[in-house]
């Protein structure tokens, strides 16, 4: 989805929640859209910092509550390390393998496990309406890790 469409959904979520519509706010939209996976606050707050873009760290965070509950981000909390955000719009239902030893993230796709979590909800008379699944590794040697080369690894 384009970012024009995404801002829109954006303003009218806050306009319909009673939030102001502030520079800040949209200048944190934009940045936010531009980081790569698995950002958090405080690494988005840096960015902006290093783009010259004055914000507030409290804004930046309250911000990204926002944009999570308007569902433009995902917010994940990969086993009690801070808050991580990532663009839900136009992205594929994937799960994350976490490497403890490293901390490097791995992301991957599989309709087998949508599949049965729609099966066994619907077994229950459920309707399956969000979900998300964490799996936790670990590595022998940070230097030997597979997942290396991900493009998504937290630092
Ligand atoms: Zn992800
Ligand atoms: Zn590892």
């Amino acid at each position: 989805m384009p970012k024009k469409e995404l801002k829109e959904i954006f303003i009218s979520y806050l306009k319909d929640n009673g939030h102001r519509i502030t520079n800040e706010r949209i200048l944190i939209l934009d940045s936010a859209l531009s980081m790569g996976n698995h950002f958090d606050a405080d690494e988005l707050y840096s960015k902006m910092r290093s783009d010259f873009i004055r914000v507030s760290r409290a804004t930046v965070y309250n911000t990204l509550e926002l944009m999570n509950n308007c569902k433009i981000l995902t917010k994940h909390n990969f086993k009690g390390d801070r808050a991580r955000y990532e663009t839900k719009h136009g992205r594929k239902n994937h799960y994350h393998i976490i490497c403890l030893s490293c901390n490097k993230i791995l992301e991957f796709e599989n309709q087998s496990i949508e599949k049965t979590l729609l099966k066994v909800c619907r077994n229950k008379n459920l309707k399956l309406t969000d979900y998300s699944i964490q799996v936790f590794a670990a590595c022998e040697s940070a230097d030997n890790c597979t997942l290396t080369n991900q493009p998504c690894k937290i630092q």
